[in-house]
């Protein structure tokens, strides 16, 4: 343990109180020094970055109350660079300065930050502060606020610093403490006056660091998240992320100059992909040198203290949700209860838009960024209605009879969506028939199918029985789906022996081919395959058809114009996917449209061209979505 180690004074180098130990111990050789203070005599001075930290530790005296940590906060270059690294990083650089007894590993750990902007080769003093602290210490110290790259001034007094003769870096340095600056050091080059002012930005900004230990490195993203915030506002990146690469390369040269770039190492190759500048907003993987980080930051307009100590606003362009359901027909009408929101660009204006969708079934669109309080009430279009929408489209319309403009308006669209959505319903739904005794068809549909399923194995007449008012209702204003919605008709004992009027039979079966197929293929709910034997069955004519294809000549023309092959019904199984993806508000990934259209491995190139075009189409448009 020692007898004794110097106080550090502010902003004062670990190093520089290392030199003051040598010289007061009276050690004549620096290995004794060596010996002292790291318990080793093959230990090398280091400046910026020093290791073996512990064992100092160790050895200062019984009542010294620093700890490792505080010494490497105040007294080390390292706060310099921690802000701009990875925490993982930071923190195995810590240890490797704690724990270390093999140089230069340190600058391994900081990646590519030591070799692109090289350290300064001789430690530097401010001619000012060397007096000052003269007169206020009765000895100079080396100060570490001067030892950065790139910080050319004292941020004390603004003054251009002096470098002395103390070489930085092994070998010429690795054994010794060199402690007082030489009176006689020269200042650093003039060439540098005209750039007083970018000068004093970065040294400022050093000073700023260095006093604050404690800004957290937040990480690579982080750091370009921040830094796309302010490119926004400056107009240099879209929306979505894109920097205006060029644009910024032209602005940012102009700013600063190359001549002055050039000289603090941090010349860009504007015709280069890969030159810094263009790997600082893109790709946050690397670590840049913080001189670097330096001139960015403040080139986007931002000081060091507003970069790090303002959270940048979300990217959220219409705020938190959950969102306003902005379906006039349901009783939570205005109220936040929308709780998924996902966000497309609008390819030529890039903007975003917003797809909110509802449980209710209203899904509706809105282009933000929403500006005013009252943005979050606007809405675009509508891109579902929903049943309960639709519910209360018929209840005014066709109930109580209120004018197509009386509907309009109660329902927030103009007449024509009314007219559109009133034709549609009728279309599909047949209009004429949709409301008696305020059961719909779709009910009566609905029930009869329960029926069939919960009877397996009753024929027609059993049916006809159990569920007789639909069967009667269906049977007079729904004949054709009925027919087709009735279980095979039962083999009878002696049909077989029957003989059977095939042309008959043929022509009668055939004109039904085509209807049901058509029925199987635009059937509500998952896709079903059309197929013989789906066809079969919906006839009640399976085994016929299974036996007595040959028979049955427009029967089997009818069927090879209809079945589908495997890869036509991949096809529609996908987009049935993409449809019911988009609806519950999920994003369309391969694997996601796959499980959805329940696909098996090896389907056709057909369909996997399919699956790609949808995504492509989407990637295109859709950023992002979240849900809350
Ligand atoms: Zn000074
Ligand atoms: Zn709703």
């Amino acid at each position: 343990m020692l007898a004794f180690f110097p106080a550090l004074y502010p902003d004062e180098m670990l190093y520089s109180a290392c030199a003051r130990y040598h010289r007061r111990s009276g050690n004549l050789s620096i290995k004794a020094t060596m010996k002292d203070l790291f318990e080793s005599t093959t230990a090398s001075a280091v400046v910026d970055l020093p290791n073996r930290l512990d064992c100092l530790r160790r050895q200062l005296p019984a009542g010294t109350l620093t700890t490792v940590d505080r010494l490497i906060k105040e007294n080390t270059l390292l706060p310099l660079y921690s802000p701009f690294l990875p925490r993982n990083r930071v923190d195995k650089m810590i240890a490797w300065m704690k724990g270390s007894t093999h140089g230069g590993g340190i600058h391994m750990a900081m990646g590519i930050m030591a070799s692109s902007v090289p350290a300064p080769r001789y430690l530097r003093f401010c001619p000012e502060c060397l007096a000052a602290d003269e007169s206020q210490y009765g000895e100079p110290y080396w100060h570490r606020s001067h030892q950065a790259a790139g910080a050319l001034l004292c941020h004390r007094h603004e003054v251009w610093l002096c470098e002395s003769d103390v070489p930085t870096a092994a070998p010429q340095n690795k054994h010794a403490f060199v402690a007082a600056p030489v009176p006689n050091g020269k200042y650093l080059p003039q060439s540098y006056e005209r750039y007083f002012q970018h000068c004093r930005e970065i040294t400022r900004s050093v000073a700023w660091l260095l006093s604050h230990p404690e800004t957290e490195s937040s990480g690579l993203f982080f750091l370009r998240k921040k830094y796309l915030h302010h490119l926004r506002q400056m107009d240099l990146a879209s929306y979505s992320g894109r920097v205006a690469q060029r644009e910024l390369l032209e602005r940012f040269t102009a700013h600063y100059g190359n001549c002055f770039l050039e000289q603090i190492h941090c010349r860009i190759d504007i015709d280069s992909q890969d030159n810094w500048l263009n790997r600082i907003v893109r790709k946050p993987r690397k670590a840049s040198h913080p001189l670097r980080h330096i001139l960015l930051i403040h080139f986007l307009g931002a000081g060091l203290e507003e970069f790090f100590c303002t959270s940048v606003p979300e990217n959220r362009p219409f705020g938190r949700g959950p969102w306003l359901c902005l379906n006039p027909a349901v009783s939570h009408y205005r109220q936040a209860v929308v709780r998924r929101c996902v966000i497309s660009r609008n390819c030529e204006t890039g903007e975003p838009v917003g797809h909110f969708y509802c449980s209710c079934g209203f899904n509706y669109a809105r282009t933000g960024p929403d500006r005013e309080r009252s943005d979050k009430f606007r809405r675009g279009k509508i891109l579902e209605v929903g049943s309960a929408w639709e519910a209360e489209l018929i209840r005014l319309a066709e109930k109580e009879g209120k004018s197509l403009r009386a509907t309009a308006r109660s329902l927030g669209v103009d007449v024509k969506t009314v007219i559109r959505y009133l034709a549609r319903l009728a279309d599909c739904q047949q209009e004429e028939n949709f409301i008696e005794d305020g059961q719909s068809l779709i009910e009566r549909r609905t029930r009869w199918h329960a029926l069939m399923a919960k009877h397996p194995q009753k024929g027609r007449k059993e049916l006809r029985t159990l569920g007789s008012a639909d069967y009667c209702w269906l049977y007079r204003n729904d004949r054709k789906w009925l027919i087709e919605n009735l279980p095979p008709v039962k083999s009878r004992k002696g049909t077989a022996g029957r003989r059977v009027d095939w042309p008959d039979r043929d022509r009668e079966l055939g004109a039904w081919v085509g209807p049901v197929a058509h029925a199987i293929r635009y059937a509500p709910g998952r896709p079903v395959r059309v197929t013989i034997s789906a066809i079969g069955k919906k006839l009640g004519a399976l085994g016929i058809l299974q036996r007595n294809i040959d028979k049955l000549s427009q029967v089997r023309t009818s069927l090879e114009g209809v079945i589908e092959t495997r890869a036509a019904f991949g096809i529609r199984r996908v987009r049935f996917a993409e449809r019911e993806l988009l609806r519950r508000g999920e994003s369309l990934e391969a694997w996601r449209i796959v499980r959805e259209a329940h696909l098996r491995p090896g389907y056709p190139a057909s369909v996997a061209a399919e699956i790609e075009r949808i995504i492509y189409a989407f990637k295109k448009g859709v950023m992002h979505g979240y849900e809350i």
